[in-house]
């Protein structure tokens, strides 16, 4: 299968970027509504519909949903892109249209999409509300959930680009759970599917991106999704988008979680599992907060008189204004910063930092300064 290809011929046009509303989306699912697939199954805190898609006549049930966190859009764009393949009338669609029967959540907190906030419009982080079940879309979730049955349940969010792939330096592009069902994390029959699926993923992603996959932090938390879903005896995978070098827009990662959702049901539908599945899974090298947007190394500051020679560590805030995400980028973190990468790293040689305020750097200023009076850095990078 030449994924590339399937690609290029499947991609949603009209979404890109990462500020993705209920206003991209809604005529979209329209379009793939030729026959009743399509139903509104629940209202947000503001009164927003709640979509559901579901397509498919086979045995194997798949729940999926996205941007349960409102800001998390890059899994909702590559979602998009799988429902062309699964709309297409291809020998594809027909194989996996008859094996599985899919319902797609694809955007659950269409409060926090237009917001651009992690949590709903009531501040509720909706991955923390699975047993309160206190916001209408947990409930909305946890209905569907109990009428659809899902064998499997997919997860799908987007995570910050501080993650890297343990220590190696590489950023996590994709990063994957098999999350607990209990405190001691033991793996049953179900959790076991999960682990099996994601360490197939695994192989393919690595094709494309090598050593750019990671494996989420396991410890149990009853509160969040995915848990529950997994104590339910619902096979669940967390999909984490992540950054790809350069890509801020997430365009590429949305390519690869695509890939990843087609090889999970083409590995389900031919059976195709790997063998020794849990070696592979946790030989997956764990998510590792080691990355910031920038690092300025060997600045030269000074302090009342005294000189010494220091790392920067700038990091973007994503922030909305006008209808578009901007990306600022802020001073977070000065010292060694051992262990630490930037996405994007720049030597100074000791030469000397000023700015248009004083001279002297101070935490979560803006990232504009100069390095001997010559160089100018404005939000972050390098002005020409
Ligand atoms: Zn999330």
């Amino acid at each position: 299968m030449d994924l590339e290809q399937l690609f290029l011929e499947n991609k949603e046009q009209s979404i890109a970027g990462r500020y993705i509303t209920l206003d991209d989306i809604e005529p979209l699912l329209e379009k793939l509504n030729t026959n009743n697939q399509l139903s509104v199954i629940g209202k947000s805190v503001q009164g927003r519909n709640i979509f559901k898609y579901q397509i498919g006549t086979g045995k194997v049930r798949i729940l999926l949903w996205s941007q349960m966190h409102g800001n998390e859009s890059t899994t909702t764009k590559a979602l998009f892109d799988f429902l062309n393949v699964l709309t297409n009338h291809s020998e594809l669609a027909n194989e996996l249209l008859s094996k599985f029967t899919f319902c797609a959540i694809p955007m659950l907190n269409p409060d926090g999409a237009v917001l651009y906030t992690r949590a709903n419009a009531n501040l509720v982080d909706l991955n923390r509300d699975s047993q309160d079940l206190t916001q209408p879309e947990s409930i909305v979730l946890r209905a569907t959930f109990d009428t659809f049955q899902p064998d499997y349940s997919f997860n799908l969010h987007d995570q910050r680009t501080i993650f890297g792939v343990g220590s190696t330096g590489k950023s996590a592009t994709v990063s994957f759970l098999a999350p607990s069902y209990n405190e001691e994390r033991e793996v049953n029959e179900s959790r076991l599917k999960a682990i099996n699926l994601i360490s197939s993923i695994n192989e393919v992603l690595q094709q494309y991106i090598p050593e750019q996959v990671a494996r989420f932090d396991d410890s149990f938390n009853i509160n969040c999704i995915g848990d529950t879903f997994q104590y339910l005896g619902s096979s669940t995978l967390l999909f984490e988008a992540g950054h790809f070098p350069g890509d801020y827009q997430r365009e590429e990662t949305r390519k690869f979680i695509f890939f990843a959702l087609i090889s999970s049901f083409i590995t389900l539908n031919e059976n195709d599992i790997v063998s020794n599945g849990i070696d592979k899974y946790l030989n997956i090298p764990q998510n590792k907060a080691v990355f910031y947007d920038f690092i300025y190394k060997n600045v030269r500051i000074n302090y009342d008189g005294i000189e010494k020679i220091t790392n920067f560590a700038f990091q973007y805030k994503e922030e909305l204004v006008e209808n578009n995400i901007t990306f600022n980028a802020y001073l977070v973190e000065m010292g060694e910063l051992e262990g630490y990468f930037g996405h994007y790293e720049y030597d100074a040689n000791e030469g000397s930092y000023s700015d248009d305020d004083g001279g002297i750097p101070k935490l979560s200023q803006k990232a504009n300064f100069y390095l001997n009076k010559s160089i100018k850095i404005v939000n972050g990078l390098i002005k020409k």
